[in-house]
């Protein structure tokens, strides 16, 4: 399949465009993370999510180097594990993960959970504000940050966070914080934007899936394309890879938006991020 380029992209609060839709590879162990990067870039991707604790940068930063795709073309996000937040830590971690992706820079770099009762975000975030100074990071930016977590680090930052990367499918719609993110400046984009296959099944999907001639995946993809959200679908399936991407030639109606709106249902594949220290 040639390379797909009509991936439209999302500018950030900094101007940095990211492309919607990338490709995730939590759970793909090391040795094969090379492979399913390269399914991933030969199909068109050029977002590829990882983080320090899912122990496979290195696995991303061998397939980035042997694509062959120039650097500029690429948009590669890292997380800094919990572990690692407070500022020194941070700035050590940042080296490790960069060192493992075998990069001069990353393209987006987030605080992977907020940990709340450990307190030590607003210091992290100063760093992560050094390396953007230092232009080792293009974009700055969270994940699993609650509205009140935003609103503490962003008081006296003086970076905004360019993306909060939440939890977000048809049953876990998120929109209170989509609305926060609104009214701050900051992308919403969508982890487990499949809720790991739990929303597959859907009748509302799969009969939608049924009259567009798509599979329910790309259903509930353009489901968040419509919406705005940028998502990192995971797969190590090539087929399924592929066909994660190919959803940029249908649409879906008013009707069937509303449909699927319909199916929010505090539905979780992880933790909640108040409980995660
Ligand atoms: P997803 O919602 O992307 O679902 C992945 C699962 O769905 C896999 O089991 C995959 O199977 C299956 N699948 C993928 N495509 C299809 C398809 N077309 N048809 C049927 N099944 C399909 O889950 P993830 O939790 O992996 O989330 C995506 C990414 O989000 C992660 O990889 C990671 O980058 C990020 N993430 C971030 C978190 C954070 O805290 N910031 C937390 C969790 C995820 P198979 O691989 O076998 O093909």
């Amino acid at each position: 399949m040639a390379p797909n380029t009509t991936v439209p992209t999302v500018a950030l609060n900094n101007g940095i465009e990211i492309p919607q839709l990338g490709f995730g590879v939590f759970q793909v162990p090391d040795a094969e993370t090379a492979a399913a990067v390269t399914s991933a870039l030969e199909a068109g991707y050029r977002s590829i999510d990882t983080a320090a604790i899912y122990g496979n940068e290195s696995g991303v930063g061998t397939a980035l180097a042997n694509s062959g795709i120039a650097r500029e073309e690429l948009f590669v996000t890292t997380k800094l594990w919990n572990a690692d937040q407070g500022y020194d830590a941070t700035l050590r971690a940042f080296d490790d993960s960069l060192a493992k992706l075998g990069l001069e820079y990353v393209d987006m770099y987030l605080i992977h959970w907020p940990t709340p009762a450990r307190d030590l975000y607003k210091d992290t975030w100063k760093a992560i504000e050094r390396l953007v100074a230092d232009g080792r990071v293009r974009a700055a930016g969270v994940s699993n940050f609650q509205p009140d977590h935003l609103k503490r680090l962003i008081d006296g930052a003086e970076v905004v966070p360019a993306v909060n990367q939440v939890e977000l499918h048809p049953g876990l719609q998120q929109n209170e914080l989509r609305a926060t993110h609104a009214e701050l400046g900051i992308a919403t984009e969508a982890w487990s934007p499949l809720a790991q296959g739990a929303v597959l099944k859907d009748e509302a999907v799969t009969a939608i899936a049924g009259r567009h001639g798509k599979s329910p995946a790309q259903v509930v993809l353009r489901w968040h394309l419509q919406l705005g959200n940028i998502v990192i679908p995971k797969s190590v399936t090539p087929l399924r890879i592929r066909q994660n991407l190919d959803v940029f030639d249908f649409t879906l109606t008013e009707d069937e938006m509303t449909t699927i709106a319909g199916l929010d249902r505090d539905l979780r594949t992880g933790p909640h991020p108040d409980q995660l220290n």
